[in-house]
């Protein structure tokens, strides 16, 4: 098994900005939020199942999973929100093997928002946190989605505090500033990645 990067960092942090640069370098990403998004397309295993248990209601004339009735149900219904992350939950993990294991680079970057909270990062070897002051994520995650700022404060405050995963994480890549600044930072700890992965 290839040796893995765990990459992550709080909302509008710059993880894309970060794998970004890691794949003109040449390295492999697998994209937690892209995987979490296939093992529920239409009649994927957990998708079926969702079926089974909720009927039409929660689906969108598309046959997609309709996400706002989703949420709003396993937050009035703890035990629902339990059953259907024992669902997608192995899934995911299954399928991000399943792609980390077909990686062909030197190593291969995990990307996720939730790779702390969601035991992903037991997956990698070694874990960089993209790390902003609050006030600039919520500037370019509200510049980039037209989410306001008040539920960009919200998605903040669900997820781990930034004191935790800077506490956890490996390495910290600070995003303060400007993209070639943050490319720099990244030149650097991909050589250390290397030499890592090689040893
Ligand atoms: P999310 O988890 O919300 O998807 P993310 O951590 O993947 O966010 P990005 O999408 O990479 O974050 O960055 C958030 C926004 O900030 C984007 O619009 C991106 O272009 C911009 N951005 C990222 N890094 C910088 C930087 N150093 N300078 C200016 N803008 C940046």
């Amino acid at each position: 098994m290839v040796w893995v990067l765990g990459l992550t960092g709080g909302i509008g942090s710059g993880k894309t900005a970060a794998s970004d640069y890691f794949a003109k370098l040449g390295i492999c990403v697998v994209d937690a939020d892209v995987v979490a998004r296939e093992v529920v397309e239409p009649g994927e295993p957990a998708w079926l199942a969702i079926r089974d248990r909720f009927g039409a209601d929660a689906f969108l004339a598309d046959q997609s999973l309709n996400r706002a009735w989703l949420r709003q149900k396993v937050f009035a219904e703890p035990g629902e929100r339990i059953w259907l992350e024992q669902q997608t939950h192995p899934r995911i993990r299954e399928r991000i093997i399943e792609q980390l294991s077909k990686a062909t680079s030197a190593y291969a970057v995990l990307v996720s928002p939730l790779l702390f909270e969601s035991g992903q990062s037991a997956l990698t070897q070694h874990t960089l946190l993209i790390d902003v002051p609050e006030p600039v994520q919520i500037e370019r995650a509200s510049q980039r989605d037209q989410n306001n700022e008040e539920q960009i404060r919200r998605i903040i405050a669900a997820q781990m505090s930034r004191a935790d995963k800077q506490a956890k994480a490996n390495d910290v890549a600070d995003n303060s500033g400007t993209l070639a600044h943050l490319h720099q930072q990244l030149d650097q700890l991909h050589q250390r990645y290397l030499t890592l992965a090689a040893s």
